[in-house]
């Protein structure tokens, strides 16, 4: 009898840099962010947002960073996605996390 996997996808998925079809591995590092470009092929751009504790004056600043995320053929995750992203091995020069989940689509 074969195992089930959590994940299923739509298509059929030849990435060998996804997660659940590929042998790539994800790390223990997970956020939540939306997606700000998907112009890039098979990646997209991240943005997280963030509370930083400023410690002089007893308040929180409100920042936010922008992560480049590997988007594999399965997910597609387009523009203004709500997405779940894990670090990954540096896949390339910037991109190190991996989309491994859409909570919310645009
Ligand atoms: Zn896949």
């Amino acid at each position: 009898m074969q195992k089930k996997r959590a994940h299923t996808a739509n298509q059929e998925c030849k990435d060998s840099k996804c997660p659940f079809h590929g042998s790539l591995s994800i790390r223990k590092r997970v956020f939540v962010g939306t997606v700000v470009s998907d112009k890039m092929k098979n990646s997209v751009v991240v943005r997280r947002d963030y509370h930083h504790y400023e410690k002089k004056f007893l308040r929180y600043d409100r920042r936010h960073s922008h992560i480049a995320a590997h988007n594999p053929s399965c997910i597609e995750a387009k523009r203004g996605d709500v997405v779940k992203i894990a670090e990954c091995r540096p896949l390339s020069k910037t991109i190190s996390f991996v989309v491994i989940e859409k909570l919310q689509e645009d």
